[in-house]
Protein backbone atom coordinates (compact mmCIF):
# COMPACT_ATOMS: atom_id res chain seq x y z
CA UNK A 1 0.00 0.00 0.00
CA UNK A 2 1.36 3.55 -0.45
CA UNK A 3 0.62 6.41 1.56
CA UNK A 4 -2.79 7.35 -0.53
CA UNK A 5 -3.78 3.66 0.04
CA UNK A 6 -2.90 3.94 3.73
CA UNK A 7 -4.96 7.32 3.76
CA UNK A 8 -7.89 6.26 2.08
CA UNK A 9 -8.11 2.84 4.48
CA UNK A 10 -8.08 4.69 7.62
CA UNK A 11 -10.20 7.87 6.56
CA UNK A 12 -13.12 5.03 5.94
CA UNK A 13 -12.73 3.32 9.40
CA UNK A 14 -12.63 6.79 11.25
CA UNK A 15 -14.80 8.05 8.80
CA UNK A 16 -12.65 11.31 8.64
CA UNK A 17 -11.85 13.63 6.03
CA UNK A 18 -9.38 11.86 4.08
CA UNK A 19 -7.29 14.71 2.79
CA UNK A 20 -6.88 15.57 6.79
CA UNK A 21 -5.24 12.16 7.05
CA UNK A 22 -3.09 11.96 4.53
CA UNK A 23 -1.26 15.00 5.38
CA UNK A 24 -0.58 13.90 8.95
CA UNK A 25 0.31 10.85 7.94
CA UNK A 26 2.93 12.66 5.23
CA UNK A 27 4.03 14.53 8.09
CA UNK A 28 4.91 11.70 10.77
CA UNK A 29 6.11 9.98 7.37
CA UNK A 30 8.32 12.81 7.12
CA UNK A 31 10.01 12.01 10.33
CA UNK A 32 10.63 8.61 9.47
CA UNK A 33 8.21 7.13 11.91
CA UNK A 34 7.38 3.53 11.19
CA UNK A 35 3.98 3.61 8.78
CA UNK A 36 2.19 1.50 11.70
CA UNK A 37 3.21 3.51 14.31
CA UNK A 38 1.92 6.73 12.31
CA UNK A 39 -1.18 5.10 11.42
CA UNK A 40 -1.64 4.17 15.36
CA UNK A 41 -0.92 7.82 16.11
CA UNK A 42 -3.66 9.13 13.40
CA UNK A 43 -6.27 6.30 15.14
CA UNK A 44 -5.53 7.59 18.44
CA UNK A 45 -5.63 11.58 17.84
CA UNK A 46 -9.35 10.97 16.07
CA UNK A 47 -10.22 8.66 19.15
CA UNK A 48 -9.63 5.26 17.75
CA UNK A 49 -8.18 2.43 19.76
CA UNK A 50 -4.49 2.94 19.22
CA UNK A 51 -3.78 -0.66 20.43
CA UNK A 52 -0.59 0.83 21.71
CA UNK A 53 -0.83 2.74 25.33
CA UNK A 54 0.79 5.90 24.65
CA UNK A 55 1.77 7.75 22.02
CA UNK A 56 5.63 8.19 21.15
CA UNK A 57 6.46 11.13 19.42
CA UNK A 58 9.18 12.33 17.09
CA UNK A 59 11.89 14.26 18.65
CA UNK A 60 15.32 15.72 18.20
CA UNK A 61 18.15 14.18 20.88
CA UNK A 62 18.35 17.16 21.84
CA UNK A 63 14.35 17.78 23.05
CA UNK A 64 14.17 14.51 24.74
CA UNK A 65 13.04 15.37 28.43
CA UNK A 66 12.55 13.32 31.23
CA UNK A 67 8.80 13.91 31.12
CA UNK A 68 8.54 12.53 28.02
CA UNK A 69 7.02 9.15 28.28
CA UNK A 70 7.49 7.33 25.28
CA UNK A 71 9.78 8.66 21.85
CA UNK A 72 10.86 7.87 18.70
CA UNK A 73 14.23 8.92 17.67
CA UNK A 74 16.30 9.15 14.27
CA UNK A 75 20.13 8.74 15.20
CA UNK A 76 23.12 7.45 14.32
CA UNK A 77 24.84 4.79 17.13
CA UNK A 78 27.90 5.84 18.68
CA UNK A 79 28.60 2.61 20.64
CA UNK A 80 27.44 -0.46 21.81
CA UNK A 81 28.77 -1.90 25.14
CA UNK A 82 27.58 -5.28 26.12
CA UNK A 83 27.49 -6.06 29.79
CA UNK A 84 25.78 -9.10 31.41
CA UNK A 85 23.08 -8.17 34.57
CA UNK A 86 21.38 -10.23 36.86
CA UNK A 87 17.69 -9.26 36.24
CA UNK A 88 14.94 -10.65 38.62
CA UNK A 89 17.39 -13.83 39.29
CA UNK A 90 18.38 -14.37 35.94
CA UNK A 91 21.43 -13.65 33.75
CA UNK A 92 20.62 -11.39 31.15
CA UNK A 93 23.05 -9.50 28.67
CA UNK A 94 21.90 -6.04 27.60
CA UNK A 95 23.44 -3.55 25.59
CA UNK A 96 24.31 0.16 26.43
CA UNK A 97 26.25 3.20 25.25
CA UNK A 98 25.24 6.61 23.18
CA UNK A 99 22.63 7.45 20.35
CA UNK A 100 23.61 10.56 18.85
CA UNK A 101 21.65 13.46 15.96
CA UNK A 102 22.86 16.56 14.79
CA UNK A 103 21.32 18.13 17.89
CA UNK A 104 23.06 16.03 20.56
CA UNK A 105 23.55 12.83 21.81
CA UNK A 106 22.19 10.51 24.87
CA UNK A 107 22.56 7.05 26.60
CA UNK A 108 20.53 4.29 26.43
CA UNK A 109 19.83 0.89 27.19
CA UNK A 110 18.57 -1.97 25.18
CA UNK A 111 17.09 -5.36 26.81
CA UNK A 112 17.52 -7.20 23.75
CA UNK A 113 19.44 -7.45 20.96
CA UNK A 114 18.35 -5.51 17.74
CA UNK A 115 21.26 -5.79 15.76
CA UNK A 116 22.83 -2.66 15.53
CA UNK A 117 26.07 -1.93 15.67
CA UNK A 118 28.47 1.55 15.95
CA UNK A 119 27.91 3.77 13.42
CA UNK A 120 24.55 2.89 12.63
CA UNK A 121 21.91 4.92 11.31
CA UNK A 122 18.40 3.75 12.98
CA UNK A 123 15.09 5.23 13.80
CA UNK A 124 14.28 4.26 17.30
CA UNK A 125 10.58 4.04 17.51
CA UNK A 126 9.03 3.98 20.94
CA UNK A 127 11.88 3.93 23.43
CA UNK A 128 11.20 4.44 27.12
CA UNK A 129 12.48 7.37 28.37
CA UNK A 130 13.63 7.38 32.46
CA UNK A 131 15.52 9.37 34.51
CA UNK A 132 19.62 8.74 35.23
CA UNK A 133 21.26 11.35 37.24
CA UNK A 134 19.11 14.23 36.30
CA UNK A 135 19.18 13.16 32.56
CA UNK A 136 16.87 11.72 30.33
CA UNK A 137 18.06 8.23 28.89
CA UNK A 138 16.16 5.62 26.41
CA UNK A 139 15.83 2.44 27.32
CA UNK A 140 14.77 -0.46 24.45
CA UNK A 141 12.33 -3.08 25.38
CA UNK A 142 9.65 -5.47 23.87
CA UNK A 143 7.50 -2.60 22.35
CA UNK A 144 10.71 -0.59 21.00
CA UNK A 145 11.49 -0.90 16.98
CA UNK A 146 14.39 -0.39 15.48
CA UNK A 147 14.49 0.34 11.50
CA UNK A 148 17.62 0.62 9.81
CA UNK A 149 17.96 4.20 7.51
CA UNK A 150 19.51 4.47 4.43
CA UNK A 151 20.96 7.93 4.68
CA UNK A 152 23.38 8.21 7.47
CA UNK A 153 22.02 10.52 10.16
CA UNK A 154 24.39 13.89 10.80
CA UNK A 155 25.60 14.20 13.73
CA UNK A 156 29.09 16.40 14.87
CA UNK A 157 30.02 13.23 17.35
CA UNK A 158 32.37 10.67 16.76
CA UNK A 159 30.38 6.85 16.27
CA UNK A 160 33.07 3.78 17.63
CA UNK A 161 33.96 4.77 20.72
CA UNK A 162 37.50 5.46 20.76
CA UNK A 163 39.01 7.31 23.56
CA UNK A 164 41.60 8.83 25.24
CA UNK A 165 41.51 8.01 28.96
CA UNK A 166 41.47 11.40 29.66
CA UNK A 167 38.46 11.60 28.37
CA UNK A 168 36.60 9.01 30.00
CA UNK A 169 33.66 9.65 32.55
CA UNK A 170 31.59 7.47 34.93
CA UNK A 171 28.68 5.94 32.66
CA UNK A 172 30.97 5.62 29.86
CA UNK A 173 29.80 1.99 27.72
CA UNK A 174 31.28 0.38 24.51
CA UNK A 175 34.52 2.39 25.14
CA UNK A 176 37.84 1.12 23.53
CA UNK A 177 41.27 2.58 24.62
CA UNK A 178 45.15 1.60 24.25
CA UNK A 179 46.78 1.77 27.40
CA UNK A 180 50.47 0.39 29.11
CA UNK A 181 49.17 -1.38 32.26
CA UNK A 182 51.45 0.29 34.91
CA UNK A 183 50.11 -1.72 37.79
CA UNK A 184 48.74 -5.23 37.78
CA UNK A 185 47.41 -7.39 40.68
CA UNK A 186 45.47 -10.38 41.24
CA UNK A 187 43.12 -9.73 44.01
CA UNK A 188 40.30 -12.02 45.51
CA UNK A 189 36.79 -10.29 46.50
CA UNK A 190 33.97 -11.19 48.77
CA UNK A 191 30.77 -10.84 46.61
CA UNK A 192 27.01 -11.84 45.98
CA UNK A 193 28.40 -15.27 44.93
CA UNK A 194 31.20 -15.98 47.38
CA UNK A 195 34.48 -15.62 46.16
CA UNK A 196 35.75 -13.90 42.70
CA UNK A 197 39.29 -13.54 41.19
CA UNK A 198 39.74 -10.31 39.96
CA UNK A 199 42.39 -8.46 38.32
CA UNK A 200 42.96 -5.07 39.23
CA UNK A 201 46.02 -1.82 38.90
CA UNK A 202 46.45 0.96 36.71
CA UNK A 203 46.58 1.75 33.07
CA UNK A 204 47.84 4.80 31.30
CA UNK A 205 48.08 6.31 27.69
CA UNK A 206 49.44 9.67 26.34
CA UNK A 207 46.58 11.54 28.26
CA UNK A 208 46.27 10.24 31.49
CA UNK A 209 45.86 7.04 34.19
CA UNK A 210 43.16 5.56 35.44
CA UNK A 211 42.91 2.75 37.85
CA UNK A 212 41.11 -0.83 36.43
CA UNK A 213 39.61 -3.74 37.08
CA UNK A 214 39.25 -6.91 35.22
CA UNK A 215 36.24 -8.65 36.33
CA UNK A 216 37.46 -11.74 33.80
CA UNK A 217 40.92 -11.84 35.97
CA UNK A 218 43.12 -11.87 32.65
CA UNK A 219 46.26 -13.30 33.45
CA UNK A 220 48.12 -11.48 30.21
CA UNK A 221 47.63 -8.42 31.83
CA UNK A 222 50.55 -7.94 33.18
CA UNK A 223 52.75 -4.63 34.30
CA UNK A 224 55.10 -3.01 30.97
CA UNK A 225 52.47 -4.81 28.68
CA UNK A 226 50.17 -2.59 26.09
CA UNK A 227 46.77 -3.49 24.68
CA UNK A 228 43.92 -2.60 22.90
CA UNK A 229 40.75 -2.91 25.17
CA UNK A 230 37.83 -2.70 23.39
CA UNK A 231 34.15 -2.60 24.80
CA UNK A 232 34.97 -1.57 28.23
CA UNK A 233 32.60 0.47 30.56
CA UNK A 234 33.47 3.61 32.93
CA UNK A 235 32.13 3.40 36.80
CA UNK A 236 32.91 5.62 39.73
CA UNK A 237 35.31 4.09 42.53
CA UNK A 238 36.12 6.16 45.22
CA UNK A 239 34.92 9.24 42.97
CA UNK A 240 37.72 8.94 40.23
CA UNK A 241 36.32 6.93 37.40
CA UNK A 242 37.70 3.23 36.55
CA UNK A 243 38.01 1.54 33.59
CA UNK A 244 36.19 -1.56 33.63
CA UNK A 245 36.82 -4.82 31.90
CA UNK A 246 33.85 -7.29 31.41
CA UNK A 247 33.39 -11.06 29.92
CA UNK A 248 32.28 -8.87 26.99
CA UNK A 249 35.72 -7.03 26.78
CA UNK A 250 38.21 -7.96 23.99
CA UNK A 251 41.69 -7.55 25.31
CA UNK A 252 44.39 -7.19 21.96
CA UNK A 253 48.35 -6.91 22.87
CA UNK A 254 49.71 -3.90 20.91
CA UNK A 255 52.91 -4.41 18.94
CA UNK A 256 53.41 -0.62 19.46
CA UNK A 257 54.72 0.33 22.38
CA UNK A 258 52.01 3.13 24.09
CA UNK A 259 53.80 6.24 25.58
CA UNK A 260 52.95 7.05 28.75
CA UNK A 261 52.98 10.58 30.24
CA UNK A 262 54.40 10.87 33.36
CA UNK A 263 53.44 13.39 34.44
CA UNK A 264 49.59 14.24 35.57
CA UNK A 265 47.38 16.44 33.07
CA UNK A 266 47.19 19.86 34.53
CA UNK A 267 43.73 21.41 34.22
CA UNK A 268 41.57 24.17 34.82
CA UNK A 269 39.94 23.85 38.58
CA UNK A 270 36.20 24.80 37.05
CA UNK A 271 36.89 21.75 34.20
CA UNK A 272 38.43 19.15 36.78
CA UNK A 273 35.55 19.29 39.00
CA UNK A 274 33.17 19.34 35.93
CA UNK A 275 34.17 16.00 34.82
CA UNK A 276 32.82 14.51 38.21
CA UNK A 277 36.33 12.95 39.54
CA UNK A 278 40.04 12.23 38.10
CA UNK A 279 42.68 9.83 39.27
CA UNK A 280 45.60 11.66 38.94
CA UNK A 281 45.64 15.58 38.14
CA UNK A 282 47.53 18.54 38.72
CA UNK A 283 46.97 21.94 39.51
CA UNK A 284 48.02 25.33 39.93
CA UNK A 285 46.13 28.10 42.55
CA UNK A 286 46.56 30.13 45.41
CA UNK A 287 45.71 28.76 49.12
CA UNK A 288 43.16 31.09 49.91
CA UNK A 289 42.60 29.16 53.53
CA UNK A 290 43.97 26.42 55.76
CA UNK A 291 40.32 25.02 57.06
CA UNK A 292 39.76 23.88 60.48
CA UNK A 293 40.49 20.01 61.46
CA UNK A 294 44.01 20.87 59.92
CA UNK A 295 47.26 20.23 61.57
CA UNK A 296 47.41 18.27 64.74
CA UNK A 297 43.91 15.60 64.76
CA UNK A 298 42.99 12.27 66.40
CA UNK A 299 41.45 9.61 63.85
CA UNK A 300 39.46 6.44 65.40
CA UNK A 301 41.78 3.26 65.66
CA UNK A 302 38.84 1.63 63.92
CA UNK A 303 37.85 3.50 61.07
CA UNK A 304 40.29 6.23 60.70
CA UNK A 305 37.25 8.67 60.96
CA UNK A 306 38.79 11.75 62.93
CA UNK A 307 37.22 12.17 65.94
CA UNK A 308 35.53 15.50 67.10
CA UNK A 309 36.15 16.17 70.74
CA UNK A 310 36.99 13.12 70.95
CA UNK A 311 33.98 10.92 69.56
CA UNK A 312 33.91 9.01 66.54
CA UNK A 313 30.72 9.54 64.77
CA UNK A 314 30.25 6.31 64.11
CA UNK A 315 31.87 4.23 67.21
CA UNK A 316 31.59 6.96 69.76
CA UNK A 317 34.36 7.22 72.91
CA UNK A 318 37.04 5.51 71.74
CA UNK A 319 41.22 6.05 72.39
CA UNK A 320 41.95 8.23 69.40
CA UNK A 321 45.22 7.83 67.62
CA UNK A 322 47.40 10.87 66.36
CA UNK A 323 48.00 11.75 62.58
CA UNK A 324 48.75 14.99 61.10
CA UNK A 325 46.51 16.55 57.96
CA UNK A 326 46.14 19.93 56.08
CA UNK A 327 42.88 20.90 54.17
CA UNK A 328 43.69 23.44 51.95
CA UNK A 329 41.28 25.92 49.76
CA UNK A 330 42.74 26.43 46.44
CA UNK A 331 41.57 28.95 43.93
CA UNK A 332 42.91 29.02 40.31
CA UNK A 333 40.63 31.93 39.48
CA UNK A 334 38.17 29.48 37.47
CA UNK A 335 37.16 27.29 40.90
CA UNK A 336 38.24 26.23 43.83
CA UNK A 337 39.33 22.29 45.58
CA UNK A 338 39.85 21.41 49.08
CA UNK A 339 43.33 19.82 48.84
CA UNK A 340 44.23 17.21 51.25
CA UNK A 341 47.57 16.39 52.33
CA UNK A 342 48.57 13.50 54.30
CA UNK A 343 50.92 12.98 57.51
CA UNK A 344 54.17 13.02 55.20
CA UNK A 345 53.43 16.35 53.12
CA UNK A 346 51.69 17.38 56.15
CA UNK A 347 55.12 17.04 58.33
CA UNK A 348 57.02 18.37 55.20
CA UNK A 349 54.68 21.65 54.91
CA UNK A 350 55.16 21.82 58.57
CA UNK A 351 58.97 21.50 58.52
CA UNK A 352 59.39 18.88 61.58
CA UNK A 353 58.34 15.65 62.08
CA UNK A 354 54.71 15.06 64.27
CA UNK A 355 56.68 14.52 67.24
CA UNK A 356 58.00 18.06 67.03
CA UNK A 357 54.29 19.52 66.67
CA UNK A 358 53.20 17.34 69.42
CA UNK A 359 55.61 18.82 71.77
CA UNK A 360 54.62 22.10 70.27
CA UNK A 361 51.27 21.82 71.16
CA UNK A 362 51.80 20.78 75.23
CA UNK A 363 54.35 23.42 75.29
CA UNK A 364 51.44 25.82 74.43
CA UNK A 365 48.77 23.55 75.95
CA UNK A 366 46.77 23.96 72.65
CA UNK A 367 46.55 22.23 69.69
CA UNK A 368 45.63 24.75 67.54
CA UNK A 369 49.16 26.18 67.16
CA UNK A 370 50.15 23.71 64.90
CA UNK A 371 47.48 24.81 62.36
CA UNK A 372 48.08 28.23 63.02
CA UNK A 373 51.72 28.02 62.41
CA UNK A 374 51.36 25.82 59.00
CA UNK A 375 48.58 28.76 58.23
CA UNK A 376 51.68 31.60 58.56
CA UNK A 377 53.27 29.58 56.11
CA UNK A 378 51.42 28.65 53.65
CA UNK A 379 48.23 30.78 52.80
CA UNK A 380 48.25 33.79 50.31
CA UNK A 381 51.43 31.64 48.17
CA UNK A 382 50.63 29.63 45.17
CA UNK A 383 50.87 25.95 44.70
CA UNK A 384 50.80 22.82 42.42
CA UNK A 385 48.76 20.01 43.81
CA UNK A 386 48.60 16.41 42.37
CA UNK A 387 46.60 13.84 43.35
CA UNK A 388 43.24 11.99 43.18
CA UNK A 389 40.20 14.62 42.68
CA UNK A 390 36.74 12.72 43.70
CA UNK A 391 33.50 15.25 43.80
CA UNK A 392 30.56 14.85 45.69
CA UNK A 393 27.59 16.70 47.02
CA UNK A 394 29.75 18.40 49.79
CA UNK A 395 32.30 19.73 47.56
CA UNK A 396 35.44 18.47 45.41
CA UNK A 397 38.30 17.12 47.30
CA UNK A 398 42.09 16.42 45.73
CA UNK A 399 43.43 13.92 47.75
CA UNK A 400 47.13 14.99 47.59
CA UNK A 401 50.11 12.69 46.10
CA UNK A 402 52.38 15.71 45.59
CA UNK A 403 51.98 19.59 46.79
CA UNK A 404 54.77 21.98 46.09
CA UNK A 405 55.01 25.96 46.13
CA UNK A 406 55.71 26.90 42.45
CA UNK A 407 57.51 30.01 43.43
CA UNK A 408 57.88 30.22 39.41
CA UNK A 409 58.46 33.88 38.59
CA UNK A 410 55.04 35.80 38.06
CA UNK A 411 56.46 36.55 34.22
CA UNK A 412 56.42 33.15 33.72
CA UNK A 413 53.67 32.16 34.86
CA UNK A 414 51.95 34.59 32.44
CA UNK A 415 53.79 33.29 29.61
CA UNK A 416 53.02 29.83 30.40
CA UNK A 417 49.34 30.56 30.51
CA UNK A 418 49.43 32.91 27.33
CA UNK A 419 51.08 29.14 25.75
CA UNK A 420 48.31 26.81 26.87
CA UNK A 421 45.59 29.74 25.83
CA UNK A 422 46.57 29.84 22.23
CA UNK A 423 47.97 25.58 21.76
ZN1 LIG B 1 35.28 4.91 64.19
Amino acid sequence: MNVDEHAEELASTLGVDKAEVKSDLENLLSYSVPIDEAKQSIRRKHGGDSGASAAPTSKDVADVDTDDGNVTVTVRVLTVGKRSIRYQGEEQTIREGELADATGKISYTAWQDFGFEAGDSVTVGNANVREWDGKPELNLGQSTTVAVETEPVETAHEAGGDTDLVDLRAGDRGRNVEVRVLESEERVISGRDGDTTIRSGVVADESARLPFTDWGARPELREGEAFRFEDAYVREFRGVPQVNLSEFTTVTPLSRDVEVNEDAPRMRIDEAVGSGGMFDVEVVGNLLEVRDGSGLIERCPDCGRVLQNGQCRQHGDVDGEDDMRVKAIIDDGHGTVTAVLDRDLTEELYGAPMADAMEAAREAMDKEVVADEIRNRVVGREFRVRGNLSVDDYGANLEATEFEETGDDPADRAAAVLSEVSA
